[in-house]
């Protein structure tokens, strides 16, 4: 008998999920932004969500969860219920880096599901007009000259613009000081005004306020220039070599997400990459997008899990503290 009832009970509640999974979503979906509001993570999810909602028939409310360098709204997303209702948009830092430095608690692989990787986008390096250097190779004597004295700007310990800054600072040989704010949007708002050296940033972020002259650029920190910006040279052509660091961007659920309700979301993020009104906005402002073949679960995870292997031994050789 009661083994009866346990598997009536197991079918029941079988049918209520795969009925709540035909159904999904029946209610708005949140997407936790681990970073301030008008920042590129923001950017992201406001241009994709927006998309999706005309996929998935109901809104993507985006909620800033900062600090920490984007650990607290990771933290947020991944304790959320796994019923498709939260979703977590982070990038290398929040959802590769972040697990060498920090004790989180719980595991940025095993404890999330993969939905797909949305964009990857150099940084480049950008400082305040003041800063008497032309170019990169002049940046870099000015940098020595005041070892330890220059700002830079940061989303936070672990953030990209922060591991992109302590890549930076190790290929020149030099300290910079590191100013942590919660998110590049209000890093960036202090370099135009002034108030902070440089920031190693995601081009996504200041390319529209180089063009617009209130900040200077130095190089792409990749091997090819981007199309928005051509006048901005390359690292590798401006006497940087090497310093390459893409920061590539992704979407995941709390593990034990129903696959039906994972399928759905890649469906519409897949549909949002694939819109040339989507493309045109990344295109503006430096963002790739990965090709169709990369945008499944699978890849996201296989991509995660390499940069795991990557980057953890190189950041925690470097010390990197929280405090
Ligand atoms: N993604 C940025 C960083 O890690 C922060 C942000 O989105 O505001 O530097």
């Amino acid at each position: 008998m009661k083994r009866l009832t346990v598997a009536v009970v197991a079918m029941m509640l079988a049918l209520v999920t795969s009925a709540g999974a035909q159904n999904y979503p029946l209610k708005p979906i949140t997407i936790i932004v681990p970073f301030a509001a008008g920042g590129p993570t923001d950017a992201l999810a406001r241009v994709l969500g927006e998309r999706m909602r005309q996929s998935l028939g109901q809104t993507i409310l985006v909620e800033n969860v900062t600090g920490a360098g984007g650990t607290l709204g990771v933290a947020r997303a991944v304790h959320a219920a796994p019923d498709g209702y939260t979703l977590s948009i982070g990038h290398l830092g929040t959802h590769v880096v972040n697990g060498a430095i920090y004790p989180l608690g719980f595991d940025l692989v095993n404890d999330f599901d993969p939905v797909a990787e949305i964009s990857s986008n150099p940084m480049l390096i950008v400082s305040k007009n003041d800063v008497p250097a032309k170019n990169l190779k002049e940046l870099i004597a000015w940098i020595k000259a005041n070892d330890g004295k220059v700002s830079a700007g940061t989303a936070g310990v672990g953030s990209g613009s922060h591991f992109a800054g302590v890549y930076f600072e190790q290929l020149i040989g030099v300290k910079l000081q590191f100013v942590p704010y919660r998110g590049t949007a209000p890093a960036l708002q202090d370099l135009v005004a002034g108030q902070i050296d440089l920031i190693v940033d995601q081009a996504s972020n200041s390319l529209p306020q180089v063009q617009a002259g209130k900040i200077r650029a130095y190089g792409i920190a990749s091997t090819k220039r981007v199309p928005a910006a051509p006048a901005v040279p390359t690292v590798d052509e401006a006497g940087l070599p090497g310093f390459h660091i893409e920061l590539w961007s992704g979407i995941w659920v709390p593990k034990g997400t129903p696959k039906d309700i994972v399928a759905k979301l890649n469906a519409a993020v897949v549909d949002a990459l694939a819109d040339p009104a989507v493309r045109k906005r990344f295109a503006e402002v430096g963002l790739d997008v990965p090709p169709r073949a990369q945008q499944t679960p699978e890849a996201l995870a296989a991509h995660q899990q390499a940069e795991v292997k990557k980057w953890w031994p190189m950041i925690k050789a470097a010390n990197i503290k929280v405090q």
